[in-house]
């Protein structure tokens, strides 16, 4: 479950200040899918960054299964995002002169990789259908294809929470198709919360929740 109480985040933009978000509060069970939709400007990509421990909000406290990520020191923090939250994003941010199995492996490069953990990346990419890329390197793959390694990469930390920011946006509407039948199968699946930014709305189902943001505030919360 995600808590999200009377979140208040402000940019200094030389001598202004920008209220990106006035006053959010929203729960998100666990397992759910959320999105997030409203104007450009109106506090989307903000509130995507708070909830993965990005940032920091002004006021206001969010809280992960527990965790409460605005009392946290950034050192927790950074281990937190780390270790919980996997992050997808429009434009894949694969590293080039990686083979996708090695991009899958990213977030645990730093700490080295055991033989168990390299099955794990092999069987995910196996679940998004990229049995036969898994040395190719990214230009070697279409656009849905590159997605595909990046929705491994964010599944294989166990995340408590997946973030997507228009994970869509690059692609043309069937491979975007294809990309949340993928999405939707693997959250399924494991009970992964899902939260997506997204202009289009035509992925949204009965089921979903909406958070409709305008001007930093939600219009609806259902
Ligand atoms: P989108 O509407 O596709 O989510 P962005 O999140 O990239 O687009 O940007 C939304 C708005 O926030 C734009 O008006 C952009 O100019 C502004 N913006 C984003 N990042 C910054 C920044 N670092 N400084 C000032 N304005 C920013
Ligand atoms: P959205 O994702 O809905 O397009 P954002 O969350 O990117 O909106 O932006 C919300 C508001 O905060 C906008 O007015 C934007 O210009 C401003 N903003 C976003 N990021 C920054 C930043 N780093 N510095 C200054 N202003 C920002």
């Amino acid at each position: 479950m995600i808590d999200v109480v009377d979140v208040i985040k402000t940019y200094r933009r030389g001598e202004q200040r920008v209220e990106a978000l006035r006053g959010i509060s929203c729960q998100i069970p666990r397992g759910a899918c959320a999105f997030i939709v409203g104007p450009s400007g109106s506090g989307k990509s903000t509130l995507l960054y708070l909830l993965g421990a990005l940032d920091r909000p002004a006021g206001g406290s969010i809280r992960i299964d527990g965790a409460d990520l605005t009392g946290m020191s950034e050192a927790d923090l950074n281990a937190y995002r780390r270790d919980h939250i996997g992050f997808i994003f429009q434009s894949f941010n694969l590293i080039g002169n990686l083979t996708a199995l090695e991009n899958v492996l990213i977030p645990f490069l730093p700490r080295g990789v055991s033989a168990s953990l390299r099955d794990r990346a092999e069987a995910l990419l196996d679940e998004v259908g990229l049995s036969d890329r898994k040395h190719h390197r990214p230009r070697q793959l279409s656009g849905g294809e590159q997605q595909r390694v990046a929705i491994a990469r964010a599944l294989i930390k166990d995340p408590v929470l997946v973030l997507a920011d228009e994970p869509t946006g690059e692609l043309d509407s069937k491979t975007g198709d294809e990309i949340y039948r993928i999405l939707r199968r693997l959250q399924t699946e494991r009970a992964t919360t899902l939260v997506v930014v997204t202009h289009d709305r035509r992925f949204i189902r009965p089921d979903d929740l909406v958070l409709e943001i305008q001007d930093g505030q939600l219009l609806t919360d259902s």
